[in-house]
């Protein structure tokens, strides 16, 4: 997607701080970090929404689930815990139109789903 920045992050047109890719996964550092550890997974495939995700997409989004809790452990927030969030449109809070998980944590983070 041409004017997709999170394609043109994994494109490198964008410089990012990559911390994990592999054919179809990408992982990189939040620019505007809410907390020590803040992490964006991505598909490398331009996926707009969650509402967007069909059958075709199980392995895919059990991919991005392994990765992140791998990522965790890697960032020694495994077992003191974290969020992985998939904000989905307006009032989710999307705010780039592919589709991406946060991974954050720590620190501690609060009651259900706030920052
Ligand atoms: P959303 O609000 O769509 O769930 O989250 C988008 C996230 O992307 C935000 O946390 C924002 O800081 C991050 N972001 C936006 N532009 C860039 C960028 O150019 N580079 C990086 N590394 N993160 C970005
Ligand atoms: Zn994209």
């Amino acid at each position: 997607m041409e004017n997709c920045i999170f394609c043109k992050i994994i494109s490198g047109k964008i410089p990012s701080k990559v911390v994990y890719e592999d054919e179809e996964v990408f992982a990189f550092h939040d620019i505007n970090p809410i907390a020590p550890v803040h992490i964006l997974i991505i598909p490398r495939k331009h996926i707009s929404t969650i509402n967007d995700i069909g059958p075709e997409h199980r392995d895919l989004m059990g991919r991005l689930a392994l990765v992140s809790k791998e990522l965790a452990r890697q960032h020694n927030i495994d077992e003191r815990g974290y969020r992985l969030v998939i904000n989905c449109g307006e009032e989710g809070g999307q705010e780039v139109q592919h589709l991406h998980a946060h991974l954050l944590g720590g620190r501690p983070l609060g009651g259900v789903a706030s920052n």
